[in-house]
């Protein structure tokens, strides 16, 4: 679904683009990595500067698995978290959209760490801003750079900052960066993710400085482990927590409407927010999956056919149906793991 068809204004003439690209030849290049490198050239025919040099494979790798042109994330699909909502919309929306406003005193950071626990919408969040700046998404998982791509890590790193200029506004979104940027290992440290490090810092540096328009979020689940070099260049930190009442009752039912099978009633609603205290949102979208299958399986008890079961056979889903999958889905976060994060968030976050 990634993929975007090769516009190109002078005739697809790639021939002279492409071997200048690491030493290689058009004819050794299939036709998938021939169309990401069409792509990425400019209106002359020539790969952008920053490309030239980069294996085509992993400019290919980028465009195809790395890069998202449509994240389909809207502000309006995130529950709750109207902190994190309000400064990111300040923060990088605005200057995303208005570069001409936002430079000088108001020219934004480019860097955001998203913190909390799994399964609170950090993902979500990236995408979000990346819908509404209208910018093109990528997400890498920076476990992945050092076990998928073990010697590997640094040139994906280069390809990925490389295409991500030449698709500007960018929004990179680094997926644990902890396990990229973090303090542990600094003796002993294997010198492939040294080297990887240092080159995602000289590459953060690169854009930080300059004028374009590529914001980094990093996200991570263990704040405490970031370096001071990762504090320093993600300037804006938000703590991004468990969902609140209000957010867990918003996700139930939105959840359940989208396939026409919300029938709670506001007390029954009440009573699963009480019981889902500590709940993150990937909990509740779970829970919810789960009750859903209540009518379902009690259709099939009766001796129904599943080839033969029509849709209104089933009856809604009940607070029983929460209280059976209560059961089967537990919290995922430990509620003294939350304490980490808030004073982390009291000495590093931004709170206001
Ligand atoms: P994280 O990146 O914090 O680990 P994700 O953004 O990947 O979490 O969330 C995982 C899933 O949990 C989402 O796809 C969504 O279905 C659900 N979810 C989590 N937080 C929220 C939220 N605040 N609002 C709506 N859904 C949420």
């Amino acid at each position: 679904g990634n993929f975007i068809p090769p516009i190109r204004s002078n005739g697809g003439n790639s021939g002279n683009m492409t071997s200048r690209i690491a030493g290689k030849s058009d004819d050794t290049l299939d036709d998938t990595a021939k169309r990401c490198l069409d792509m990425l050239c400019g209106p002359d025919g020539e790969l952008p500067e920053k490309l030239r040099n980069l294996e085509p494979r992993l400019i290919e790798h980028v465009s195809n698995e790395i890069m998202d042109k449509d994240p389909n994330v809207r502000w309006d699909d995130i529950a709750g978290l109207d902190h994190a909502k309000k400064c990111v919309t300040e923060m990088v929306i605005w200057p995303l959209l208005r570069p001409d406003i936002f430079r000088g005193c108001r020219s934004p950071g480019k860097g955001l760490l998203l913190f909390g626990p799994p399964g609170t919408g950090k993902t979500m969040i990236g995408k979000a801003i990346a819908g509404e700046a209208k910018a093109t998404f990528f997400y890498i998982s920076a476990s992945s750079l050092t076990s998928k791509w073990i010697g590997e890590g640094e040139k994906l790193v280069r390809a990925l900052f490389g295409v991500a200029s030449c698709r500007q506004p960018a929004v990179i979104f680094v997926d644990e960066i902890d396990s990229l940027l973090s303090q542990r290992k600094s003796e002993g440290e294997h010198e492939s993710s040294r080297r990887l490090k240092t080159q995602f810092l000289i590459e953060m540096e690169g854009f930080d400085s300059g004028s374009e328009q590529i914001l980094l979020i990093g996200a991570t689940n263990r704040p405490q482990e970031l370096d001071e070099a990762a504090r320093r260049r993600l300037t804006k930190r938000l703590y991004i927590p468990l969902p609140s009442s209000e957010a867990r009752a918003w996700i139930v039912q939105n959840l359940l409407d989208k396939d026409g099978l919300f029938k709670l009633v506001k007390e029954d609603i009440d009573t699963i927010c009480r019981l889902t205290e500590g709940y993150s949102g990937s909990d509740m979208k779970n829970l919810v999956k789960d009750a859903s299958m209540g009518p379902l399986r009690e259709a099939l008890k009766q001796g129904i056919e599943i080839t033969e079961l029509k849709k209104e056979d089933m009856r809604p889903v009940t607070l029983q149906d929460f209280e059976h999958a209560l059961q089967e889905v537990r919290p995922s976060v430990s509620l003294n793991e939350l304490g980490t994060y808030e004073e982390w968030n009291k000495q590093f976050g931004s709170l206001s």
